[in-house]
């Protein structure tokens, strides 16, 4: 808290400090990471440890393979497949930055970390369609862009716009997975049309970070409702 804090300042005074720790550097002049926080990302990666096959969890309990989410069958998507660990510090400042202080820079570099993963991803599977987790329209405006379709755009994947999203007025971190479930339900209604779009397809859906699930199966049980035939699901990050 006390480091973001001190981020925010530095930031504001010398808007070429690093991201994740603050310090200012002339070398961040092209990327928004300072050499030091750069290497301690290379170092450490930012791979999901033993990660659930059904919603990439970052460890199992008793059902070999599985969460505990999914053992009791929690998901309504075929599967979660998340690029990148949210538990990585340096991620984590990285995408606060890009998400919340319109740090584009920082979200091509991101880009840049994705890239690879999401290749080897789309490597060996197939999909009718592709879309994101969309942004309110309030957020859309204030932020200016959607974080997930800027990565999506940056890596030339093709996507179509297929959920709505609803104003809401709850923060959602601050509520259980059973409350977050209930906040979201209703919150993607399917956009005017893509009903004839979506009939019989397999969509991949993308969001950029997997905390409990609750808002990537809230858009799954809309495109399911709506006549989709299977839900995959592709997250950049795994809380
Ligand atoms: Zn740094
Ligand atoms: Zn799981």
């Amino acid at each position: 808290m006390m480091k973001n804090l001190l981020h925010r300042v530095l930031s504001f005074f010398f808007p070429h400090s690093c991201v994740s720790c603050g310090v200012r550097t002339d070398e961040a002049r092209y990327t928004h990471l300072c050499p030091g926080c750069a290497e301690y990302l290379a170092a450490s990666g930012a791979v999901i440890q033993s990660p659930c096959v059904k919603c990439s969890a970052p460890a199992y309990t008793d059902t070999p393979g599985l969460c505990y989410d999914c053992s009791i069958g929690a998901f309504s998507f075929t599967r979660n497949t998340s690029m990148l660990s949210y538990k990585n510090p340096v991620i984590r400042d990285m995408v606060l930055s890009f998400k919340f202080e319109s740090d584009k820079l920082t979200g091509r570099d991101l880009a840049g970390l994705l890239e690879a993963p999401i290749r080897d991803f789309f490597s060996t599977r197939q999909f009718d369609l592709i879309t994101s987790i969309p942004l309110s329209r309030q957020s859309l405006k204030a932020r200016g862009y959607n974080q997930v379709d800027y990565i999506l755009d940056r890596l030339n994947i093709p996507h179509t716009g297929l959920l709505e999203r609803k104003e809401h007025p709850t923060h959602q971190s601050r509520l259980s997975q059973k409350e977050r479930r209930e906040s979201v339900r209703g919150q993607f209604p399917l956009i005017p049309g893509a009903r004839p779009l979506i009939r019989d397809k397999k969509i991949l859906l993308i969001d950029d970070i997997f905390t409990t699930g609750s808002t990537v199966e809230e858009g799954t049980v809309t495109l399911l409702a709506g006549g989709a035939r299977e839900i995959e699901i592709l997250t950049f990050f795994r809380a």
